[in-house]
């Protein structure tokens, strides 16, 4: 745990008592903060108090005695509107923050010169948070890794100069982080999401930009219009940044063509890594996402050699892309976070021969973006909510099953597979849906996917 000590023996109230709200409480307990903590849930109240963090009804606080609002990072600031412990405090001019902006008060107290990678963008945050820490731990480094990952920043250990915090940040995690001044700051991509809560493309944008703005070392990816505008302002102020693009560079840093990542200083440019082979590392949004780790591990000083050797053993995230395991050359992949059609794009565009499981509850637009791969589908196997509208999609473009139940998909699939005779068949669930039609949760989704498959017989499991 990291104690927040910035605020021992003032009166500071915390809303927001699921996921990182508990371990807040109480790494401001621990560091001495007259806390008042509550929830418009009695449950998520009622875990705290159990923990020892003092609860009340924020209503009938005192807001004039107050130091800080800390929020968690799903209650909303701005949109669609500000909840009301936002409005109170703002009335009162009390300063509204979050848990990152605690950790980042402490590290400017005890460790300025702790090396702290913040890491943002709409798509791959948690694949490239990952795999940063992997390469910077397989290079000997002491990795903290968390934020919008796994574990709530404090409750990692505290920041120290040789010692590594690797956080991936969301879009409202940097709204409630004024003093965000990471030592490497990356943005990945921008595009439309969430949108209702951030209120406007233009405001989402500025929000990414400042982590870059306020990083040591910028690490921007200038493949999309609003990042490329926000590397060209960093480029301009003369500050450090690095570039990481598809092709063509406008200045130093690194980019990808298929499988391979290269980096370019002043008028060289060299190979730097093959990515072909690596399971956990398939498709070109995924060069994307080991360029800027790559990119990231430079930017700190670790050491090439030992960084590019272990691109090879990322384990990879489960649920993306997640090779589940074999059957003779057939391959069952586990895509089940891809709960839209873009992500769902990003598995079709990296398989030949796939037998699709996909639906659930569908989201605008359903599948039509990705008519450009239904001649990689050799059959689709629809489940949920979708299957009438897939179905209409799919039809005299790509040969489909109604099988309502991921039981009935997956033993369909593994059949169809194994009688095609292609060389490498891929049995995915990549559903372009959310699944709450069926389960609660994209990840029990993906186990559900994951039991099934080990349930076959002949499977060979991967790991
Ligand atoms: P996030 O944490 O930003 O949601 P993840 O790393 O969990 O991102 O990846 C989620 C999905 O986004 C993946 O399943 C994949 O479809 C897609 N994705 C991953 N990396 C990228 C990238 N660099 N650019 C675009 N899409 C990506």
């Amino acid at each position: 745990m990291t104690p927040v000590t910035t605020f021992a023996g003032r009166r500071v109230a915390l809303f927001g008592l699921g996921g990182s709200g508990l371990a807040t409480a109480l790494a401001l307990q621990a560091g001495g903060a007259d806390l008042v903590a509550f929830d418009d849930d009695p449950a998520s109240v009622g875990r705290a108090a159990g923990e020892g963090v003092p609860t009340a009804e924020l209503r009938e606080e005192d807001w004039s005695r107050l130091a800080a609002l800390v929020l968690a990072p799903g209650v909303p600031l701005t949109h669609p509107a500000p909840h009301w412990t936002v409005e109170r405090a703002k009335a009162s001019g009390i300063e509204v923050i979050g848990d990152i902006e605690l950790f980042c008060r402490e590290r400017a107290k005890i460790a300025p010169d702790a090396p702290f990678v913040a890491i943002t963008g709409t798509n791959g945050k948690s694949t490239t948070t990952a795999l940063v820490a992997h390469l910077l731990r397989e290079a000997g480094a002491d990795v903290q890794m968390g934020g919008n990952i796994g574990t709530a920043i404090l409750s990692l250990a505290p920041p120290g100069d040789e010692r590594v915090h690797v956080i991936e940040m969301s879009s409202f995690q940097i709204d409630l982080t004024p003093s965000l001044a990471p030592s490497v700051g990356v943005l990945m991509n921008i595009s439309p999401d969430h949108l209702d809560r951030h209120g406007s493309m233009e405001r989402y944008a500025a929000i990414k930009e400042r982590l870059v703005a306020g990083a040591e070392t910028a690490i921007v990816v200038i493949d999309d219009a609003p990042s490329r505008a926000i590397y060209d302002r960093r480029a301009a102020s003369g500050r450090p940044v690095v570039a990481i693009a598809e092709d063509m560079l406008p200045a130093d840093g690194y980019h990808y063509e298929g499988s391979r990542v290269f980096a370019t200083r002043g008028t060289t440019t060299r190979k730097v890594a093959e990515l072909k082979g690596i399971g956990s590392l398939r498709g070109v949004h995924n060069a994307q996402n080991a360029a800027v780790a790559l990119a990231v591990a430079d930017a700190l000083g670790a050491e090439e050699e030992s960084v590019v050797a272990a691109l090879a053993t990322f384990p990879g995230l489960h649920h993306r892309m997640e090779e589940v395991g074999r059957i003779g050359t057939a391959v069952f992949v586990n895509d089940s976070k891809a709960t839209n059609a873009d992500s769902a794009e990003k598995a079709l565009a990296s398989f030949d021969d796939v037998f699709w499981i996909l639906g659930g509850r569908p989201k605008e637009g359903g599948i039509a973006p990705l008519a450009a791969y239904f001649p990689r589908v050799a059959k689709a196997y629809l489940i949920g909510d979708a299957a009438p509208d897939f179905a209409a999609t799919l039809e005299g473009a790509a040969p489909y099953l109604h099988c309502g139940t991921l039981d009935r998909a997956v033993s369909a699939a593994a059949a169809d597979a194994a009688a095609s005779g292609l060389d490498e068949p891929v049995i995915l669930l990549s559903p372009a849906c959310a699944s709450y039609d069926q389960y609660p949760n994209f990840e029990r989704r993906g186990d559900h996917f994951r039991d099934l498959v080990r349930a076959l017989p002949g499977i060979t499991l991967k790991g």
